[in-house]
């Protein structure tokens, strides 16, 4: 079964998405107002829509030209973000507690950055966001996008899931 898969397009900043360029150079969707981006090439234009009109009604009604402005900041911002989603990404990883970002490691970092480089590198690493809002927020919609997309792709391949499901057997080799 061929899916086919989009391709950015700049119209889509109309639904609140910019952009972003993955590690592996694939081009996806992120939602500027979550920053949730679309995980793999089955998204499509409609879910970007939809996802506009289910999360954020209040913004149904903002111009394309809003958003564009509004990306021209968004995209200024993405090394913060990106900084911010690593350190974040790190604590989940080490089942850590979410608060130890702002408790812990962010005065570290800063009190490291103001002895070894200055004052101006602490402004930079301030505006980097570890709160534990943020924290909640990410895995959230991390795993909404997840559930999103899984029970998509089953409505998807439905017919070849549910052969699957008929093949297979048991030990006893009794069906399923
Ligand atoms: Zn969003």
């Amino acid at each position: 079964m061929s899916v086919r898969i989009w391709k950015w397009n700049d119209s889509y900043v109309g639904f609140s998405f910019t952009c972003t360029t993955e590690r592996d150079e694939a081009e996806r969707p992120q939602c500027m107002i979550c920053n949730l981006v679309m995980s793999n090439g089955n998204w499509k234009p409609s879910a970007l829509r939809e996802h506009l009109r289910n999360k954020y009604s209040n913004h149904v009604g903002t111009s394309v030209d809003a958003f564009k402005l509004r990306r021209i900041r968004y995209d200024l911002g993405k090394p913060l973000l990106e900084a911010s989603s690593k350190v974040l990404y790190t604590i989940t990883k080490e089942k850590k507690s979410h608060t130890i970002g702002e408790t812990l490691l962010k005065p570290c970092v800063l009190e490291m950055a103001k002895i070894a480089l200055g004052e101006d590198a602490v402004k930079q690493l301030s505006q980097v966001s570890l709160s534990n809002d943020t924290v909640h927020q990410r895995i959230k919609d991390t795993s909404q996008d997840i559930t999103t997309q899984v029970v998509s792709e089953m409505k998807q391949n439905h017919a070849k899931i549910s052969m699957q499901i008929e093949e297979s057997t048991d030990v006893s080799k009794h069906s399923q």
